[in-house]
């Protein structure tokens, strides 16, 4: 029995008001969940949130971190200071930061291997571009992502990663692929980490979908047979949207 896992990732969003007023709104409509519901503010936002969450089951999550413990390294955010502010998930390789900030299937490994080190449950983003999608590349495009990201981690730790599958092309696009394409390569995904693994670690490991997830197709997402949860941009910046993404 998988239990899904929900995260919202907040992105560049929300200072500590927009922050507070989020949790305030969101701990009033959540009730009991079947699912683990997790946030990931923005850094400066993680204290005040993991303040505000000290007595709720909603987790907290880091949308980065380094792959170093301290020293100089500018601007970097280490794992031991997320620890600090109780974030237990932190999202490594999402397309945003392979895109815009050019981080290498090498990094983004370093940053898993770290991750589990420290106890952090990494949240790994693979997914194709549309030009791959189109040029019949997807599946071994993110292959070579699962296995450069998970390079030299043992099967113990691999249980503890999520896995995420967002195809760049339905990230903030409002195009959603559809469930049984999405549906498809969490199989894909699954498949691939019995190959690394075994059966068991395959059979355990959360995979979510990611791109433009929202109350109107959160439901039918879900229902997939490998799909055991969402990373949902857009749609968690606001309580009331993601309180129907959670209770879907
Ligand atoms: P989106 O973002 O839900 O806004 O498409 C998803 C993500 O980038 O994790």
């Amino acid at each position: 029995m998988r239990i899904p896992i929900i995260a919202g990732n907040w992105k560049m969003n929300k200072n500590k008001k927009d922050t507070k007023k989020f949790i305030e709104d969101f701990e009033a409509l959540i009730g009991d969940t079947e699912v683990e519901v997790v946030i990931c503010p923005p850094f400066t936002s993680l204290d005040s949130a993991s303040q505000m969450l000290k007595n709720s089951s909603v987790k907290l999550g880091a949308q980065n971190m380094s792959w170093e413990d301290h020293g100089a390294f500018t601007g970097e955010v280490s794992p031991e200071m997320l620890l600090e502010q109780q974030v237990e998930f932190v999202i490594i390789g999402h397309s945003e930061r392979r895109q815009i900030f050019s981080e290498t299937d090498d990094r983004i490994n370093k940053k898993v291997l770290k991750a589990l080190e420290k106890e952090l449950r990494p949240i790994l983003c693979v997914g194709e571009t549309l030009e791959e999608r189109e040029g019949e590349k997807a599946f071994e495009v993110v292959k070579n992502q699962l296995v450069q990201g998970l390079k030299n981690i043992s099967g113990e730790d691999a249980s503890k990663v999520v896995v995420a599958y967002e195809p760049v092309w339905a990230i903030g696009t409002g195009k959603t692929a559809t469930p049984e394409d999405a549906n498809e390569m969490a199989a894909f995904i699954r498949n691939t980490i019995k190959e690394l693994y075994t059966e068991e670690i395959s059979e355990e490991m959360i995979i979510q979908y990611g791109g433009s997830v929202k109350p109107g197709n959160v439901e039918e997402i879900m229902n997939q047979t490998d799909i055991d949860g969402a990373l949902v941009g857009g749609a968690s910046l606001e309580a009331k949207d993601f309180i129907e993404i959670v209770n879907f």
